[in-house]
């Protein structure tokens, strides 16, 4: 099949993290399945703002090389565990966001102190330390997912954030939204009160009002 139009969507994406600062340098990488099962992915090791969309790589579910001059993302094994693991994701975007990794290091989950967080299946937990770029890496972030299917982002200690969507665009704005929450519960904790969380009964009310509609989506 022709990937190019699948290379510019995530090319176009890339860049749109690069300019919210979600992606910074070359840290993070993005990347969605294909019709065909296999993944587009960014390459390894590049400045995104000299990124082409033909760098994008195309590798199967496996991880191993289809097509590109380039070498694949060294979290590929992140994306394609992800995918085995969840049949309804087909785009994910990891990146080093400081707000998410700041939680990390100190192992704090992000409570739902905003709708944000509730959208992306929060309480948003946080996966143990794994070297970057392991095996380990994938399968424990492809655990979490798969024992919480609402569940659309991860904290990983010491490392960065992983968000998954239905397409590229939903991944994407699922990564903000958790960053976003982590900020807004970043600055809570300044005030030196305890952050409340939404209730079970605001819960209630959101999920009446707005989960058909968004079903619909
Ligand atoms: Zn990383």
């Amino acid at each position: 099949m022709n990937y190019l139009e699948y290379k510019q969507q995530v090319y176009d994406t890339t860049l749109s993290l690069v300019d919210i600062q979600l992606i910074r340098l070359s840290a993070g990488n993005v990347s969605v399945r294909l019709p065909d099962g296999n993944v587009a992915i960014t390459p390894s090791a590049i400045l995104y703002r000299k990124m082409v969309p033909d760098d994008i790589v195309i590798v199967d579910i496996n991880g191993n090389l289809i097509e590109g001059d380039k070498k694949p993302s060294s979290e590929k094994a992140l994306h394609t565990d992800i995918y085995k693991a969840r049949p309804d994701v087909n785009a994910v975007v990891h990146a080093h966001s400081v707000y998410s990794i700041a939680f990390s290091t100190v192992e704090m989950e992000l409570p739902l102190v905003c709708v944000e967080l509730f959208s992306v299946g929060g309480p948003v937990p946080v996966m143990g330390y794994y070297c970057p770029g392991t095996p380990e890496v994938g399968k424990v972030a492809a655990e979490f997912f798969a024992t919480r299917p609402r569940l659309k982002s991860l904290l990983m200690k010491n490392h960065g954030m992983v968000a998954v969507g239905k397409d590229l665009d939903d991944a994407y704005q699922n990564a903000y939204k958790t960053e976003i929450g982590a900020e807004i519960y970043h600055l809570a904790l300044q005030t030196g009160k305890k952050p409340q969380a939404l209730t079970e009964e605001n819960i209630q009310e959101i999920m009446a009002r707005y989960q058909k509609p968004q079903e619909k989506k």
